[in-house]
């Protein structure tokens, strides 16, 4: 764990730098600049400090520079507006111009422009001609760089590194979760929200991209998916810490996903009214990360305290995202850089963690469900099998005996059965006390067991009477195996003064002919016979 976090640390040192390279310098320092308010004087403007001057009300601003003439390579402008729309001019000829000079709904969004300069013989002025949407987006630029068509490409794409390396892995996770919520077992509603959070900012990193603008080039909706999913994104957080915190501790962070979804209403409606609402909510929404992130932060510590694996899991992740949005408020609002790169996006490689942990959880809770199900259906096998044996002689009883039989019947296998039937069995109980005739029903049983061969199957019928499968067999040979058994019977000795004998009754299966009553009628007629004759003999059909 120590080793990811400092691995995705170094990430965040390479990837900053990385993007640090793509600065470059701005042309010219003589700027100046003429507003509606500036009273016809023309004034400097300060291009290094990123930030617009104090423009008062005004809508429009005029922008001059100075410049030389060009390395006819070196003649590609470029640079990127924040809500405005623009004209550039050379020696009184417009170049270039983007978006309308009139106020439009949701803004005119962030752009990045690529101004192909013509050749100069002799020094001249740029000129550039920005409306706002705002009159505090005014002057807010990024850039102006000179540089070949090809190095200008080359630093737009630079400043996407940062995403270009994190968006893969925020879809990945998000398809990962989606495959797992398709499964019987999943944590259904924790997936669910991890998915969105997933989707947020995959849509949110391409949006804060420079490629988007080559996508699909309308700055409006990228402007307002980048500022309102800000919003979004700590509701979505939340709501899956949530999910995984112990009942008493949720109070505290439910109630923030709902101040985050109040003020992205309120920042919504805000917008939607023309106030600009998306972009000066900021720095009341950066106030209450600070604020909720560090409530919820109590909440999980106390969680990981208890021993909340997935608790345990978020926490890193929570800590990161947190503090890379607070960062990136921080970095928005002071402008360092001359294109501001989001840090927040980085914070994706913190979630790996979690979303491996919580996939590993729910396999394991899988396989114990698993495990407890071989369990449970063992223990099933194991009642209906004692659901069809009898306690006393460890026989199959009578029930699974009919069903066995209608299963052979069905299966249109040849058999003969033998019907034993213990002679004289009342008077065992009455002499010797029913407790000796059960030990003699044991024995019995137990001796005709050995005389069996592997295929025949024995059964008690019911009281002392017993009857035997045999597959197979005719009735000849049915026969031979109920005289054997008879007289195994008569020479063992049961009690010490009384001989114990059997009768026997044999019938043999005629297939089409037969039905299940008809052989039992059979075999029960044949033992009847048996005992009229004087009963110690067997009688066959
Ligand atoms: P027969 O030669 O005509 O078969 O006479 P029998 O006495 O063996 O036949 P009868 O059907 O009159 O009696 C069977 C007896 O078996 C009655 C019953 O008390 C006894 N019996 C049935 N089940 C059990 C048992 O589980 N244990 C004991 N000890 N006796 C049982
Ligand atoms: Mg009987
Ligand atoms: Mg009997």
């Amino acid at each position: 764990m120590r080793r990811f976090c400092a691995a995705v640390l170094c990430l965040f040192v390479v990837l900053v730098f990385g993007s640090a390279v793509t600065r470059a310098a701005v042309i010219g320092s003589d700027w100046q600049y003429l507003t509606s308010e500036s009273q016809g004087k023309w004034r400097y403007f300060d291009i290094h400090s990123f930030r617009s001057p104090a423009l008062g009300n005004a809508h429009e601003i005029w922008l001059e520079v100075p410049l030389s003439p060009l390395n006819p390579q070196e003649n590609t402008l470029l640079f990127a507006t924040s809500g405005q729309a623009v004209e550039v001019f050379v020696e009184g000829s417009k170049i270039y111009e983007d978006g309308d000079f009139a106020p439009r709904f949701l803004g005119h969004g962030n752009k990045w422009h690529l101004v192909e300069l013509p050749p100069l013989t002799h020094d001249t002025m740029l000129l550039f001609h920005f409306y706002a949407d705002y009159p505090h987006q005014l002057g807010v630029f990024n850039n102006f760089i000179l540089d070949t068509n090809e190095a200008q490409a080359r630093r737009i794409f630079a400043t996407d590194f940062a995403y270009v390396v994190t968006l893969p892995v925020a879809v990945l996770l998000g398809m990962i979760t989606l495959m797992y919520i398709l499964h019987r077992s999943a944590w259904r509603r924790m997936n669910c929200k991890l998915l969105v959070f997933m989707l947020m900012m995959t849509v949110w990193t391409v949006s804060l991209s420079n490629v988007k603008q080559l996508l699909w080039d309308v700055p409006v909706v990228w402007r307002f998916l980048e500022n309102f999913l800000c919003y979004l994104l700590p509701v979505a957080a939340n709501a899956i810490v949530v999910e995984i915190l112990e009942e008493d501790l949720r109070p505290a962070v439910r109630w923030s996903v709902w101040i985050y979804a109040l003020l992205a209403a309120v920042v919504l409606t805000a917008e939607l009214l023309g106030y600009d609402g998306l972009v000066l909510g900021k720095q009341l929404f950066y106030g209450t990360l600070l604020v909720l992130q560090s409530i919820v932060f109590r909440s999980m510590w106390e969680s990981v305290r208890r021993g909340n694996e997935y608790a345990k899991y978020a926490l890193f992740p929570m800590v990161v995202l947190a503090t890379l949005g607070l960062v990136d408020g921080f970095l928005l609002y002071k402008r360092f850089w001359h294109w501001h790169i989001y840090l927040l996006p980085m914070g994706i490689y913190a979630c790996v963690a979690f979303v491996v942990c919580m996939i590993r959880e729910q396999i394991l809770h899988e396989q114990e469900l698993e495990a407890h199900a071989e369990d449970l259906m063992g223990e099933i096998a194991a009642a209906m099998k004692r659901a069809e044996m009898d306690e006393l002689t460890g026989c199959r009883n009578r029930g699974a005996f009919e069903d066995f039989i209608r299963q052979q019947i069905e299966r249109r296998k040849d058999f003969s059965l033998i019907m034993l039937d213990i002679d004289y069995f009342k008077d065992i109980n009455d002499t010797y006390g029913h407790e000796a005739g059960d030990q003699v029903l044991r024995q019995f049983s137990e001796l005709v067991r050995q005389t069996l061969g592997e295929d025949q199957e024995f059964f008690r019928w019911g009281g002392e009477e017993f009857v035997i499968y045999c597959p197979a067999f005719s009735i000849v040979n049915a026969g031979d195996l109920a005289e054997k058994i008879r007289l195994l019977v008569a020479g063992y000795k049961f009690l010490p003064q009384h001989q114990v004998t059997v009768s026997a009754g044999v019938a043999q299966w005629h297939h089409e002919s037969d039905s299940q009553v008809g052989i039992f009628r059979r075999m029960d007629d044949a033992l009847y016979n048996a005992k009229c004759n004087g009963r110690n003999q067997i009688s066959l059909e």
